[in-house]
């Protein structure tokens, strides 16, 4: 049995890897070198498209923790990281160069792996096949996708950041939905001057810029809030920021307000609510900061806008990355809704073994969702009306009982673990 591996990015590289080390024969198929997206431009396999940085290392940071994980189930490319880091203090970064190179010997000199330079158009679905073509997928294959996905298929990221529910200051915040309709929203009020001061610092403040081959598609989608506010001083209180109908307790209504809307059944997560933005991360934490009650604030995944293609997972894939339609194929990395470097990895690592399942007749594999891998996975399955591509975050993990804010991220680590040496 060959397991067919589309895309030889972050996620199909890993996958390959783990399959034809577990003695499982794979065809891994790149379109490189004779066809490249816009953003990738080295002929090696698992090339790293942007930031060299594969975030945080500290186990006891959300990223760091989803390394700490995939060491634990044995990542082939998060080893190689290892191997070729630079230093960057305690963040995991990579020499792109011998990172693609590092990955590119061992697949391309692995006996189990045969690698196929070609474009892909279509997928058989009736062979085992993972599909990690990436957020830059190239046609024909984008089509054939859209074709099979229909509404269920996203071409680009507008998204509003989403914070950590407890780490909002409700000395400055209470619940209340427009009109006294029920009690979804939690409201962050802002004064006259309070209002003013952040509409300037929002028009002022620094906004990645859009690579070429961005720039048609990011606003048919919905406008950034910043630019937005330059239209005038007072839009956005008529638009986003509108308190029309938002009372306080003593039946006050603020100047602005800014409402966030709940982002999981926990209360863990919430977004700003028509945030969304295009700003540099850094500012978005300065000028987000300068709403009252978002002050301290921790930003849990920060607003992007960017050309990305990717399923709404929770209504095409289920937690094992398995299509749902079509159960011997899965898809991973960020085509299947997790963001970013490590959380595609991770994505293709879950989805060989879970072929490797597959293949030999045994149930996917189960990671609890308190870990790190587990929560992502989770969160990929759970029905979302508003579907968005994820990044690991303390906010997916289920809320801690009885632990102290300050110990939180020490008992997220040792619960993770705990499951991990408890489950062999
Ligand atoms: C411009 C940009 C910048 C990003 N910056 C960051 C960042 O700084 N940090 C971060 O954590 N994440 C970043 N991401 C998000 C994401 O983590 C990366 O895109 C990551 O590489 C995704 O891994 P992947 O395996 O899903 O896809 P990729 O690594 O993109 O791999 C997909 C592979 O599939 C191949 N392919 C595509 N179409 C076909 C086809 N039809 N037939 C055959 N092969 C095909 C491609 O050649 C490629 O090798 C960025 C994304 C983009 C688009």
């Amino acid at each position: 049995m060959t397991v067919k591996i589309i895309g030889a990015g972050l996620a199909g590289c890993e996958a390959a890897l783990t399959l034809a080390n577990r003695g499982i024969k794979v065809q891994l198929t790149d379109c490189k070198p004779s066809a490249m997206s816009p953003a990738h431009h080295d002929t090696k396999f698992a090339e790293v498209v942007c930031s060299n940085s594969f975030k945080s290392d500290d186990p006891l940071t959300a990223s760091g923790l989803l390394k700490a994980e995939l060491r634990i189930l044995g990542s082939r490319l998060i080893a190689i990281a290892d191997r070729v880091s630079v230093p960057a203090g305690s963040a995991l970064a990579v020499d792109r160069e011998k990172f693609a190179r590092a990955v590119t010997d061992e697949v391309t000199l692995c006996p189990n792996i045969e690698v196929v330079c070609a474009t892909v158009s279509e997928v058989d679905l009736s062979v085992p096949t993972i599909i990690a073509t990436g957020p830059l997928t190239m046609p024909p294959l984008s089509d054939f996708l859209t074709k099979l996905f229909g509404a269920s298929l996203y071409f680009y990221d507008a998204e509003a950041p989403i914070v950590d529910g407890s780490s909002i200051d409700f000395d400055h915040a209470y619940y209340g939905s427009r009109y006294g309709k029920g009690d979804d929203y939690i409201n962050c009020p802002l004064s006259k001057a309070e209002y003013y001061e952040f509409v300037r610092a929002l028009v002022s403040a620094e906004r990645v810029i859009a690579k070429e081959f961005e720039k048609d598609e990011i606003f048919e989608g919905c406008m950034p809030i910043e630019i937005m506010a330059r239209r005038g001083i007072d839009t956005l209180r008529f638009g986003p920021l509108k308190s029309a109908g938002v009372v306080d307790e003593a039946g006050n209504s603020p100047f602005a307000v800014v409402q966030l809307r709940k982002e999981n059944e926990e209360g863990t997560m919430y977004n700003l609510v028509g945030f969304q933005t295009n700003l540099k991360f850094g500012e978005q934490k300065r000028v987000f900061g300068l709403i009252p009650a978002l002050k301290n604030v921790e930003i849990l995944r920060y607003g992007v806008m960017h050309r990305n293609m990717y399923v709404n997972a929770p209504t095409v894939i289920d937690r094992h990355f398995r299509i749902k339609k079509y159960p011997t194929c899965y898809i991973a990395g960020q085509l299947s809704g997790v963001e970013g470097y490590v959380e595609s990895i991770a994505s293709g690592l879950v989805a060989a073994l879970n072929i490797e399942k597959a293949i030999k007749g045994e149930e996917p594999i189960e990671l609890s969702p308190q870990t790190m891998i587990g929560a992502l996975c989770a969160y990929l399955e759970r029905p979302n009306g508003h579907f968005q591509p994820m990044n690991a975050n303390h906010g997916l993990l289920p809320p801690l009982k009885n632990v102290d804010r300050s110990k939180r991220k020490e008992a997220f680590f040792a619960r993770s673990m705990a499951n991990f040496r408890q489950n062999g």
